[in-house]
This record gives structure tokens, C-alpha cells and sequence, in this order.
């Protein structure tokens, strides 16, 4: 890191920062233009139960770039929910969403146990017309909202907390399932979260990284699935990458596992095939 001096007052000049921001400048006016080239799409990674029998997927975004190739969706998220366009990823995703339930559907190969997930962000979830975007997608492709579960975040359950109970009952009301992503890695009340009547937490993938550490590592994700089922809530693993973790989640009856031991997030036809051959 270099320090210039221009007349009185400094600056600092940073390449790595620099070039940070003018990425996200680019991918910020960028992102607009992709809308309308249609270069979003859902990813697919499937869970699976302690017997190994397909439950669902979670619907992962990805941006096919044309120069930049595939970006991950942590690098424009944020950018998203910035610049307003996040309304429409989200019907991109869910449109994906309902097309897949649809063709498993047609080729009988899930029943309505089946639930795809779709990750909503804090400025969808805050915003009251949430519910209506949602079920103008679903009632348009014929899917049952029983069919998606809705991944919000620990952090979304705090402020105005009798907001919070409302939206997320009347979206089960619906139909809807709602699941707590990241559990563990963001604030909770814990007092609270016997409030709302969610359906299932995941389990954070860093807890489960440290699953076979003897002690700790191991006592904070028992803990963590011991206070789910007590809220008789289902517990997800993410980010189970070895048959020994799976091995230690089953004697800790977790309900669901999800990581790269089963399947990486793959994209429409690769899901259909590797679910077809499972
Ligand atoms: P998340 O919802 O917690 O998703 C799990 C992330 O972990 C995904 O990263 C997935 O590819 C990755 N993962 C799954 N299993 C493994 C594993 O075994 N090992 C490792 N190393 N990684 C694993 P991804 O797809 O890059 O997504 C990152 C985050 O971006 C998501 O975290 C979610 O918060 C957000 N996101 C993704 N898609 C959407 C979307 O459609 N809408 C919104 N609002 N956010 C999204
Ligand atoms: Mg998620
Ligand atoms: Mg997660
Ligand atoms: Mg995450």
C-alpha cells in the first residue's frame, strides 16, 4: 500500500481495492444488461435423507457471463438488493424452480414430499409484495407452494419481530415451508425462535467442517441438532463434503444432508440426469 500526498489532504492508493471496485462498478451496470440477455440461471444441488432417499434441492443462482464465465452468486448478490434488481433474479430462480418440480413430475419421479429451495433475500423478505411475486410465479407454472421451502436467514428474524411472525405466517398460509439458513453464524434469539413457526434449520457448513474435531466441534453441531428437534424442527447438514461426516451427522439423527459427497450444484439438465440415475 502506497500513501500520496495531493495538496492537503491524503489518499491512498490501494491496486487490490481499486480493482475491487471497478469490478463491481462493471458487474453493477452490467447486471441490468444480463437481465435483459437472460444470463441467469438456477443451479441445482440435491439433499439427501440418513437412508440416502433424494428429499429436495436447493436452487442455486449462477451468472453465465460472457467474457467473465460463470461468476458465483456472493460476487453480485449484494449488488442486486443494491441496485433493485434482485425482485427479478428472484422470479428467474423460482421460474426454474417450477419448471423442474413440473418435468420430475411429468417423468414420475418425486411425489409431494419433494421440496425445492429457494434462497430469499433480506430485501425480498422485507418487502410486502413478497407474496404476491411469489405466488403470481408458482400459480403460472401450476406448482403447488408446498412443493418450495423459502431459506431465510438468522439475521431476518430480528427488529420488528411481530412483522417478521406476520409475513412468514402468511406465507405458510399459503403453503410455503420456511427453512433458517446459516444456522448458528448470525444473531438469533433464541428465546424468539419457538415464535416462528418455521419448518427446518441447516446447520452452517463451518460447524460441520469441524465435526470430527473430539470435543468441541463435535458437541456444537449435537447441540445445534438436539435444539431443532426440540423445536420439532427438520435439521439439515450443508456442506457435507465426506462419508465421515455423514457417518457422525446419522448417530446424531440429523434429518437431511446436503453437500459435495452427494452432488455439486449442477445446472438444469445435469440435475435431471443425475437425479434420473440416482
Ligand atoms: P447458501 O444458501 O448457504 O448456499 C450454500 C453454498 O455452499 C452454495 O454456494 C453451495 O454451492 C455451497 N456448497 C454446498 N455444498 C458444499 C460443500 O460440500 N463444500 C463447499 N465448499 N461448498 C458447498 P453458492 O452457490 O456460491 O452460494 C453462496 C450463497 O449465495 C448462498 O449460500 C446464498 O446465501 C446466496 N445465494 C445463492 N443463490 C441465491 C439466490 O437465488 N438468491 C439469493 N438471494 N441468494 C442466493
Ligand atoms: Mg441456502
Ligand atoms: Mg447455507
Ligand atoms: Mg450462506
Amino acid at each position: 500500500r502506497s500513501k500520496m500526498k495531493n495538496g492537503n489532504s491524503c489518499s491512498f492508493y490501494d491496486p487490490e481495492l481499486q480493482a475491487l471496485l471497478e469490478n463491481q462498478a462493471e458487474l453493477e451496470t452490467d447486471i441490468v444488461r444480463a437481465i435483459a440477455h437472460d444470463e441467469f440461471s438456477a443451479y441445482f444441488q440435491p439433499q439427501i435423507n440418513a437412508n440416502g432417499k433424494i428429499t429436495g434441492a436447493e436452487a442455486l443462482i449462477r451468472w453465465h457471463h460472457p467474457s467473465k464465465g460463470l461468476i458465483a452468486p456472493n460476487d453480485f448478490i449484494p449488488i442486486a438488493e443494491q441496485n433493485g434488481v434482485i425482485q427479478k433474479l428472484q422470479n428467474t430462480v423460482l421460474r426454474d424452480i417450477c419448471i423442474l418440480i413440473n418435468e420430475l413430475n411429468s417423468k414420475q419421479l418425486i411425489d409431494d414430499s419433494f421440496k425445492v429451495s429457494i434462497n430469499i433475500s433480506q430485501v425480498q423478505f422485507n418487502s410486502t409484495t413478497l407474496k404476491t411475486e411469489l405466488l403470481n410465479v408458482v400459480n403460472d407454472y401450476n406448482v403447488n407452494p408446498s412443493n418450495i421451502k423459502l431459506e431465510i436467514t438468522e439475521s431476518m428474524l430480528s427488529g420488528d419481530i411481530a412483522s417478521v411472525i406476520s409475513q412468514i405466517d402468511e406465507l405458510k398460509q399459503q403453503g410455503f415451508i420456511f427453512s433458517i439458513d446459516d444456522f448458528g453464524t448470525g444473531y438469533s434469539c433464541l428465546t424468539h425462535l419457538s415464535s416462528f413457526s418455521v419448518n427446518e434449520l441447516k446447520v452452517d457448513k463451518s460447524f460441520i467442517d469441524k465435526i470430527l474435531d473430539k470435543g468441541t466441534g463435535f458437541s456444537i453441531v449435537q447441540t445445534i441438532i438436539n435444539l431443532g428437534k426440540s423445536l420439532n424442527l427438520t435439521v439439515v447438514a450443508e456442506g457435507v463434503e465426506t462419508e465421515e461426516q455423514f457417518t457422525v451427522l446419522k448417530t446424531m439423527s440429523v434429518d437431511m444432508i446436503q453437500g459435495y459427497l452427494i452432488a455439486k450444484p449442477m445446472n438444469f439438465d445435469d440435475y435431471l440426469c443425475w437425479h434420473q440415475s440416482y
